[in-house]
């Protein structure tokens, strides 16, 4: 979404570079002013840092500002923009498009609560200006300014790269460090289509830059970012065909959960490439060709104005001078660290995107915090400790935490397994919202629950009782227990409850209450 970084003078600091953020309207100047700042002046750096992290997304902001305010001696270096991929394109460009997409279809969908006239005519200009609008506002967290004032940050612009055992180069300064992080995160894999690079495509690099709808949209790839911009540019009134190398989309989820969420994808007029294998593209005048096996093995062609790459990331560990440190790192699962989080030099961790399998903001959060305690106060925290939840901004959405049935059953782990759907659930029917369910997953024969997954609108925003569940090792016996307000979706985790509790009623119980009930 960025046009390429020009260098641009900056007095002595002319190693710095400038960030243009496209379209280069007020919105993007805000964010620009935030997270890039163009009159930045890098500071003289310290004499010994004790911590220097490279990288300022969640991952590198979070360790740094949690050091800083612990009496670390910090110095942030960030080669683009602060905030990373979630602020600037990630996260928080995408549930903003999100939002207005489901707007666009609740005002198509009346009909059927008797709500007549609705059209969803979309202004897509002004869903992506109202897109830049949140993102300005909410750059100001990740401020340079924000960081250097008050959290007593030394923010460096610049490409950081190590140039020995205990330093950094960032726009020819030296900076020397103690302890080192690496918070580079990854970015949108290159496809080996053959075709694609010269025909050209769109990544969540760019995407998020859009002024215009592409009228025909094919998105590669219906992993999570996928799917979420798949739904939300067909909504927005894309015609959108989404390839897919599986049977189902959202393969790694729970599947029961994805086949809710494909058959509503059916159901909008998403075309779906499922079983897919595209094998060249090419550019006929202004289409797009792509051309494809099918499910069906014959072979088949689509055409479209943009193609959208939403499949794969690649860590960024490249230039980064990691063979002069000693940390190993591959090409595609990036720097290797073991589960504290350190890489193979014990001065140097790694967190986040770069380093971890769970690519999320608030993994590299949550992460960011074990590297703080890990790096500078001799902590044993370990990753695998974590319990990490997530959610797919899918409608519905799909939020997990936990094992899944597989998972469970690779790893030799009996479980039972209880499923409330949401057809059964007065909120979810007054809602005209069924089409979804609660599933929980117990250790055999006892309430321990072991994972869970829920779909639904705002499963999102339902999971957390579950994690909490986990975390605080409360049984799903329990959660029967706990009083919801009627009529809610979330009254579903607690009917899960009682499906449990009633099979505590064992044969030999039921005689026992049968016998009280006879002698009153
Ligand atoms: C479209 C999309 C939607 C997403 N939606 C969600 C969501 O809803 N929820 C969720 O939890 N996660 C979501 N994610 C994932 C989330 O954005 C990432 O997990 C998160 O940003 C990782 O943070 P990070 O700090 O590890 O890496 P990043 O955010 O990638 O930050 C790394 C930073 O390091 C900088 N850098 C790299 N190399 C150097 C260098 N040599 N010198 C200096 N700086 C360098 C980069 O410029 C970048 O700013 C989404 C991702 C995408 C792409």
């Amino acid at each position: 979404m960025t046009e390429k970084k020009t260098p641009v003078g900056h007095g002595e600091d002319a190693t710095m570079e400038q960030a243009r953020v496209l379209p280069n309207d007020e919105l993007n100047q805000a964010l620009v002013a935030n997270v890039h700042p163009p009159d930045w002046r890098n500071p003289t750096p310290a004499g010994r840092y004790n911590l220097v992290v490279i990288g300022a997304g969640t991952a590198g902001l979070i360790t740094a500002a949690g050091a800083a305010g612990l009496g670390a001696r910090v110095a942030l270096v960030e080669r683009h923009l602060l905030g990373g991929d979630c602020l600037n394109v990630g996260c928080v460009p995408s549930k903003s498009i999100i939002r207005a997409s489901r707007a666009a279809f609740d005002a198509g969908d009346g009909d059927r609560f008797g709500v007549r006239g609705g059209g969803g005519d979309v202004d897509f200009a002004a869903v992506m200006r109202r897109m830049r609008g949140i993102r300005a506002r909410i750059s100001a967290n990740d401020s340079a300014r924000r960081y250097r004032d008050e959290k007593g940050v030394d923010v460096f612009l610049g490409d950081a790269r190590f140039s020995g055992p205990d330093t950094v180069e960032v726009g020819g300064q030296t900076l020397r460090f103690k302890k080192a992080v690496i918070a580079t995160g990854a970015r949108a894999a290159a496809l080996p289509i053959p075709g694609l690079a010269d025909v050209g495509y769109l990544t969540n690099e760019t995407v998020f830059s859009l002024t215009e709808r592409p009228r025909r949209l094919a998105v590669i790839g219906a992993g999570p970012i996928g799917c979420e911009l798949a739904q939300a540019f067909h909504r927005l009134g894309s015609q959108v065909t989404l390839f897919h190398d599986h049977a189902h989309i959202l393969d790694r989820e729970d599947g029961d959960a994805a086949e809710i969420v494909q058959a509503q994808f059916v159901r909008e007029g998403v075309t779906l490439e499922l079983a897919a294998q595209l094998t060249a593209v090419r550019r006929e005048g202004l289409d797009a060709v792509l051309r494809f096996r099918g499910a069906d093995g014959g072979e088949h062609e689509t055409r479209v104005d943009q193609i959208l790459v939403g499949a794969g990331r690649a860590p960024n560990v490249e230039d980064l001078g990691l063979e002069i440190v000693g940390v190993q790192a591959d090409p595609r699962r990036g720097v290797v660290v073991d589960d504290h989080l350190r890489t193979t030099n014990p001065r140097i961790f790694a967190c986040g995107d770069v380093s971890m399998d769970w690519k999320f903001t608030h993994a590299a959060d949550f992460a960011a915090r074990i590297v703080i305690q890990n790096a500078l106060f001799f902590g044993r925290k370990r990753l695998s400790a974590l319990h990490m939840p997530w959610t797919t901004y899918t409608d519905p959405e799909i939020a997990h935490v936990g094992l899944y049935e597989r998972e469970a059953q690779q790893r030799g782990i009996a479980v039972d397994t209880y499923v409330r759907p949401f057809a059964e659930v007065d909120r979810a029917i007054a809602d005209g919202e069924e089409d979804g369910l609660v599933k929980v997953l117990t250790r055999k024969g006892t309430g321990e629950i072991l994972g869970a997954t829920i779909v639904a609108r705002h499963a999102g925003e339902m999971i957390s009782e579950l994690t909490l569940a986990i975390v605080a090792k409360v049984s799903l016996g329990t959660l029967a227990s706990v009083i919801h307000p009627y009529p809610t979706q979330a009254e579903a985790i607690r009917q899960v409850g009682d499906m449990y509790n009633r099979t505590r009623l064992t044969p030999t119980v039921k005689r026992v209450f049968n016998g009280l009930m006879a002698l009153q």
